[in-house]
């Protein structure tokens, strides 16, 4: 497919059929919570699309980000690779190295100005001149400045590049800090996660390609179709939680009961993400469906906020009827820290 050809074109040549592209445009419609219509839009709209042009950036990271898009089920990473999306420049992906690399980014950068997609997994290491991560001899803060010069839009995947991640966690050896904390001329999309879901970083760039903007954000750039709710609100062991029913032990008979795992450490209550209802690995599961609680890693900071296995801290609220609930079941003290990161969330939004 050339640079000129459409979508599809590229589809009809591939032997894709009409059914099969309307299906995969359903279910990212209804990933996205568009109505049923907007399936047949997006795919009118992503039949006559060229592909869009992406350069990805790997800095501070694990590679996590990029295994996780390399599970995507729906589309499949051929799907996104080939069809919907030029991924022009990726560290781990791609064939070329060394200077047919390097040159692949600058002529993308030319020949797309202005109109290419710049995705960025990994923090950015700020200390002594950004020498503790470069590739091709470039610190990772000043290709990062002059990729993002000719981006249409940045998507930051990963928590890392979001937020700062693990890289960013105390002491934070290395001055690591996120994208927006760099650039701030640029339209930026954050899809924390670490790693982030497979099918939402799919489903953003499908949004992109089809209608040719990010997705209405909220007050920490994250797409609010994913990222509305709680893991709490649409935990499938709620029930459990609302009749004060909790697992002490990993191995006690709640935990084989399939009780909530508040008391066990889980940050469901202060965690927005879509883990719970997108699940992972093609929605086979999700980790509090595999016995383990969230661990908030979609929130910045995560890392910083104490054991994984400690409760969310009691509210600081002198309510003795909440302490005196909490007390005797845990509950209160997870409603009301599920509400005071509601309102902590709502405060913000008010101030942005
Ligand atoms: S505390 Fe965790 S396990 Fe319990 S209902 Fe909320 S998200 Fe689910
Ligand atoms: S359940 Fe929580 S810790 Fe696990 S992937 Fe989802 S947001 Fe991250």
């Amino acid at each position: 497919m050339d640079e000129f050809d459409t979508l599809g074109a590229g589809l009809a040549r591939s032997g894709i059929s009409r059914r099969s592209f309307l299906k995969f445009c359903t279910a990212m419609a209804s990933l996205m919570a568009l109505p049923p219509s907007a399936a047949y839009a997006m795919a009118d709209a992503l039949k006559r699309a060229q592909r869009q042009s992406v350069i990805w950036l790997s800095f501070q990271e694990c590679t996590g980000c990029v295994e996780s898009l390399t599970r995507s089920f729906d589309p499949t990473l051929e799907q996104m690779i080939f069809e919907m999306i030029s991924l022009d420049y990726q560290h781990t992906l791609q064939a070329a190295s060394g200077t047919a690399a390097e040159s692949a980014r600058e002529q993308t950068m030319k020949s797309s100005w202005g109109k290419y997609v710049l995705i960025v997994d990994g923090s950015i290491p700020t200390r002594d001149g950004g020498v503790y991560s470069t590739v091709a001899g470039i610190s990772n803060h000043d290709m990062l400045v002059e990729t993002a010069k000719g981006a249409a839009a940045i998507v930051a995947v990963g928590t890392c590049s979001a937020y700062g991640g693990i890289p960013h966690a105390n002491p934070n050896p290395t001055g690591a800090v996120s994208v927006s904390d760099i650039i701030k001329d640029k339209p930026i999309m954050n899809v924390p996660g670490c790693p982030p879901i497979p099918s939402v970083i799919a489903g953003v760039l499908a949004y992109f390609v089809t209608y040719g903007k990010l997705p209405e954000l909220d007050h920490l750039n994250r797409p609010k179709v994913f990222f509305a709710d709680t893991i709490h609100d649409r935990c499938y062991r709620r029930p459990f939680y609302d009749q004060g029913k909790f697992a002490k032990t990993f191995d006690d008979e709640g935990a084989r009961n399939g009780w909530c795992l508040y008391e066990l450490g889980c940050k469901g209550p202060t965690t927005y993400n879509a883990c719970a209802t997108i699940k992972w690995n093609g929605g086979v599961s999700f980790p509090i469906e595999s016995g383990h609680g969230c661990l908030g890693c979609s929130e910045p900071n995560f890392w910083d906020k104490g054991s994984f296995y400690k409760p969310l801290p009691m509210p600081l609220a002198t309510n003795n009827r909440v302490i005196a609930a909490a007390a005797i079941g845990g509950i209160a003290a997870g409603a009301a820290a599920a509400v005071i990161s509601r309102k902590h969330q709502a405060d913000i939004s008010k101030e942005n």
